[in-house]
């Protein structure tokens, strides 16, 4: 199983891709994406089974493509995601966003 980057299209084991995730928005339900080949950052949310992909919409994240991902699994904790497939399991915290100082 390899995952793609939409943007140039490379291929990484779940291990790899997983790794790229950081600062998981609760509020929201996603995840920041980074690729390691490109740079490019995209915010996904990690769905029982699937990834899903699309554009932040009236303040909800409105999905518009998924990649199918057979038994990713997923559970919401206060502040972290926790994403596992097979016997391998990632966590993704949550940044904590500082008030801006004047
Ligand atoms: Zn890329």
């Amino acid at each position: 199983m390899l995952i793609p980057c939409l943007a140039c299209e490379s291929r990484f084991r779940p291990d790899e891709y997983f790794s790229a995730c950081s600062d998981y928005h609760r509020g929201m339900d996603l995840v920041s994406w980074t690729c390691p080949r490109c740079g490019n950052r995209d915010d996904l949310r990690v769905l029982p089974g699937e990834l899903g992909f699309g554009y932040p919409h009236g303040g909800r994240f409105d999905v518009h493509h998924r990649v199918r991902v057979p038994g990713l699994r997923r559970h919401r904790g206060d502040l972290r995601l926790d994403i596992s497939l097979d016997r391998a399991s990632w966590r993704v915290p949550t940044r904590i966003r500082q008030p801006a100082l004047h």
